[in-house]
């Protein structure tokens, strides 16, 4: 009688410990595909604001420029006096602008 009841427990308590893990290994691929798209989506508002910071970058080397250098007044960028071509109209013209 012992070994009648002790045999089903154990099938029992191994087809349930196998449903258990089954379930929390599929709870786990879910949980953890979750978090990847939470992760994803994280991610792709924090590159929003890190492209603007480059972008203002850009924009702050522009306006403190030095003594010895002028913005163009075609292309808009940076150059030193020694690529300063000529001026038109007292606005300055780089030599790529003006080549
Ligand atoms: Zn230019």
């Amino acid at each position: 009688m012992a070994t009648d009841y002790d045999a089903p427990r154990k099938t029992d308590d191994e087809l349930s410990e196998d449903s258990i893990e089954e379930l929390k290994a599929r709870r786990m691929d879910k949980n953890s595909g979750k978090v990847d798209v939470d992760e994803a989506e994280v991610a792709e508002t924090f590159e929003l604001p890190g492209a603007d910071l480059s972008n203002e970058e850009l924009s702050v080397r522009v306006l403190p420029r030095q003594a010895d250098e002028f913005t163009c007044s075609n292309c808009f960028l940076v150059h030193h006096r020694s690529q300063l071509a000529f001026e038109k109209n007292g606005q300055p013209v780089c030599r790529d602008c003006a080549a």
